[in-house]
């Protein structure tokens, strides 16, 4: 540990530290027990054992953490947060027996939510969004992701990431925003998809890149959504503009989007239910993170499951997230989604942990930054009122962070 001299802005004694730094502190959280952190402008200036700690240090502030367990800010890295309406009436309709194309022939599904958010005015799509963002804030959340995706076209498009920008400045949280034009086909493109990715390509891509709206594109690579060869013409423009790529693959099918993106370098495949051998090999290959969305899982009463053992095996980066939507995860809680992963996938409580701090992390290209409680950091914390850190994702009995701190501020 290094050590030094002078002031901090702040320092947090007397708390167990979960860093999920694999080379820092011992076991599978990188624990140190009775531990210290100073913050100082923001970044974690100085963290160990309380008996290691430097005399010289000088706080401005003294937090004693009553021997709680000190852990990462949670990172959301998969949501679809902001759109308009919502899909209850849907989710009555087919536990009453309807099925889900006579919902969507009625004007349901994917293309109700897309016609509600093109309704709402900017302000009205922020005032829905809110309770969503702010359900997953009173968790920990201190980093998360916000797709576009339910408006299918520019204006709306525009409007959603306009949305999150101003949420970003609204609350103390880092909000990445992706681009997720290729969501659906809109019904102005039935029966051409091939012109609909064209305008995704040329008329919006450049326009939301111009605006610095997206750091990331996305594409649902799907036999419902769109095919290998679309899904790249949308990787190689965004490539060309200076994007990052994400895709939804493998959810539904084998579709091989995992090897195309993976050859993109993609910072992350999300869902992979159906990924093949072939597909663990690419992501073993690249820098790319494996994704895995369980609350779509369950809500779509799925039982393919995402191949675990074989990533894990691999060494695979498994990354968790909610995928918050209004149609096949809407869930505000990344601790259920903790929950989730290991009771209906097999994850380990730290495995899980991991997923959302420092794989999360990664799969937003933000890990050098964020995701692990390490000198040089984003003082990201939550301070948590529990025994052991696997209470995240083994206790969903109403703990919340008795402390947030997002960029050394306490929130
Ligand atoms: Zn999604």
């Amino acid at each position: 540990m290094t050590k030094i001299t002078g002031p901090c802005d702040l320092l947090i004694t007397h708390v167990h530290i979960a860093t999920m730094d694999p080379s820092g502190g011992t076991g599978s959280y990188g624990e140190i027990p009775d531990g210290a952190v100073a913050i100082d402008q923001g970044v974690i200036q100085w963290l160990g054992a309380l008996t290691e700690l430097p005399i010289s240090l000088q706080p401005k502030t003294l937090i004693h953490g009553q021997g709680q367990w000190l852990m990462p800010g949670l990172i959301d890295c998969h949501t679809h947060l902001i759109y308009g309406g919502n899909r209850a009436t849907e989710f009555e309709q087919r536990l009453e027996g309807k099925s889900y194309s006579d919902i969507a022939r009625e004007g349901g599904g994917i293309m109700s939510t897309v016609n509600a958010t093109r309704r709402c005015s900017l302000d009205e799509l922020i005032e829905q969004s809110r309770p969503r963002l702010e359900a997953l804030l009173s968790e920990g959340v201190t980093t998360l992701e916000i797709k576009s995706g339910y408006g299918l076209n520019l204006e709306t498009e525009l409007k959603i990431l306009r949305a999150a920008r101003e949420l970003e400045q609204q609350y103390p949280v880092r909000i990445e925003k992706t681009f997720l034009g290729a969501h659906a086909l809109p019904p102005e493109f039935a029966g051409q998809p091939d012109r609909y990715i064209e305008v995704v390509c040329e008329d919006m891509l450049p326009v939301i890149a111009e605006e610095g709206l997206a750091t990331a594109v996305d594409v649902f690579c799907e036999t419902i959504g769109f095919n290998l060869s679309q899904t790249e013409k949308v990787f190689q423009r965004a490539q060309s503009l200076g994007l990052g790529i994400k895709l939804h693959g493998e959810q539904l099918s084998d579709s091989q989007g995992t090897q195309l993106a993976t050859a993109y370098d993609a910072l992350s495949v999300d869902h992979l239910e159906y990924l093949s051998e072939e597909g663990v090999k690419a992501l073993e290959n690249s820098a790319t993170v494996a994704t895995l969305l369980p609350g779509a899982f369950y809500f779509l009463k799925e039982s393919q499951l995402p191949p675990v053992e074989k990533l894990r095996a691999s060494g695979i980066p498994m990354a968790l997230a909610t995928d918050l939507n209004p149609g096949t995860s809407p869930f505000t809680s990344l601790r259920l989604m903790m929950n989730m992963a290991c009771t209906l996938f097999g994850l380990t409580p730290s495995e899980a942990l991991a997923g959302v701090t420092r794989h999360s992390a990664r799969a937003l290209g933000l890990h050098h930054h964020t995701g692990m409680i390490k000198t040089g950091y984003a003082a990201d914390l939550t301070l948590w009122p529990v025994n052991s850190p696997a209470a995240l994702a083994a206790c969903l009995t109403g703990e919340h962070p008795s402390l947030t701190l997002y960029n050394g501020e306490v929130r």
